[in-house]
């Protein structure tokens, strides 16, 4: 590829600092790396711990607690190029969940809380990696979580069941989403929701938690579990924020999180337009490379203009949540850079398995599994409907219909 969607755009010092730094540890995994973990559906461990020793796990926790305080706009170049290096959406996916779930903490946990766990995460030494929200009965529709957590003296007894949560087997902690209050007691559904901080081997030690990995096609290497607690004993430290206050914690700063997924999901279009492009340049047919044909080239260069106009969006939103923009304004680029950033990266991967031919379906060319994954980012975090129906409603202002 003549101009990688990756140096259009400005970048700042920083960004770019970020950038060759990630390139620096991505280098040293090759394609044939991520093929076999692909395969086997065993965890880029190394990759993964590269990453956390070098500190990158703390790109947003605060200098303070031993982070490096970036933002943002450093975050999505950081998962921009993880995805574009041959890993993927899922290598991003491996990670994500290890950068994020610090969030709550920092912005809602107390301060012995902070003091005891982010140093820890900053260095590499503690993974916050599962989030634990989406339940059988509530997936889109959050609010309508059941797990319950209830006031025993100085503990919180959590009972329910979760599912599809992710890298539990890669974590010490886990961050859990349960309701304090039943829904049928509240006056608005997002009431009565509350975050907590579970240690996973100290849920294990109870017995009141079992999980079983669920088995899925897409990002093989990223396990995804059924939870079952029973009866587990949180001691009230460990709730994040305030009792009956989970849910608006849960909302706030999810416009950025969804701006750096979108990131992840140009890097992986990225990828795999470039595999792509390489092998239309390389394969002959009819004595000429297919490339030359333009039913091969212009469904490239389609890609080529979507993954473009999807990274305006993105670093444009990645911008305005540095320039502290309202967050109904965020939301909009946040739900617009997810839902154009997933279907560039579809369309990318669909090109590429296209452009392949009979190899497309081979394992060993990549570009089905660039494509199944590419599929997977249309359905996670949310589904592309639920990112239109909040650009309907916040941004059109149209009347909601759920
Ligand atoms: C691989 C993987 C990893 C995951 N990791 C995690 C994790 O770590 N932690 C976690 O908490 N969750 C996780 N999830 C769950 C994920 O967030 C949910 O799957 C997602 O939010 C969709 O919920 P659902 O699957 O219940 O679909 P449903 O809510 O049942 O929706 C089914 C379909 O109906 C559509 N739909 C529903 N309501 C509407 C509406 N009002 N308007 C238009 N369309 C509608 C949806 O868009 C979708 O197409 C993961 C999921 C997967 C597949």
């Amino acid at each position: 590829m003549r101009v990688d969607p990756r140096e259009t755009g400005d970048l700042t010092e920083t960004q770019r600092l970020v950038r060759r730094s990630i390139r620096d540890i991505c280098d040293g995994y090759d394609d044939e790396y991520w093929r076999e973990h692909a395969a086997t559906g065993e965890y880029p461990e190394e990759f993964v711990d590269e990453l956390a020793d070098a500190g990158w796990f703390g790109i947003l926790i605060p200098e303070e607690y031993g982070g490096a305080g970036m933002s943002t706009r450093e975050t999505a170049v950081m998962m921009e190029e993880i995805a574009a290096c041959g890993g993927g959406f899922a290598a991003a996916q491996a990670v994500h969940g290890g950068i994020y779930n610090s969030v709550p903490l920092v912005e809602y946990a107390d301060e012995s809380l902070k003091e005891e766990l982010l140093p820890a995460v900053a260095a590499g030494d503690t993974s916050i990696q599962a989030f634990g929200l989406t339940e059988p009965n509530a997936g889109s529709e959050s609010t309508a979580i059941e797990t319950r957590a209830r006031r025993e003296g100085d503990e919180y007894v959590v009972s329910g069941e979760k599912i599809w949560i992710s890298r539990v087997d890669q974590s010490d902690y886990i961050v859990l989403v349960a309701r304090t209050t039943p829904r049928s007691a509240v006056k608005r559904r997002t009431e009565g929701i509350s975050m907590f901080l579970v240690d996973l081997e100290d849920a294990y030690a109870q017995d009141a938690l079992e999980i079983s990995e669920i088995d899925k096609t897409a990002s093989e290497f990223v396990h995804s579990f059924e939870l079952f607690f029973e009866d587990l004993r949180i001691p009230e430290e460990h709730l994040i924020g305030d009792e009956g206050e989970g849910f608006y914690q849960v909302l706030d700063g999810l416009n950025e999180e969804r701006l750096v997924i979108a990131a992840e999901c140009l890097g992986l279009g990225e990828l795999a337009l470039r595999t792509a492009t390489e092998y239309a340049g390389e394969r002959e047919v009819f004595g000429g490379p297919i490339g030359a044909n333009q039913a091969v080239q212009h469904p490239l260069a389609e890609a080529y203009a979507r993954l473009l106009a999807a990274r305006s969006v993105t670093f444009e939103g990645a911008d305005a949540s540095a320039n502290d923009a309202p967050r109904e304004r965020l939301g909009s680029y946040a739900n617009a850079a997810k839902y154009l950033a997933a279907d560039a990266a579809f369309e990318a991967a669909d090109a590429a398995v296209q452009t392949h031919g009979g190899f497309g379906v081979a394992r060993e060319y990549d570009v089905e599994r660039y494509f199944r994954e590419a599929r997977l980012a249309r359905l996670v975090p949310i589904t592309q409907e639920l990112a239109l129906n909040f650009i309907g409603e916040k941004s059109l202002g149209l009347p909601r219909s759920y």
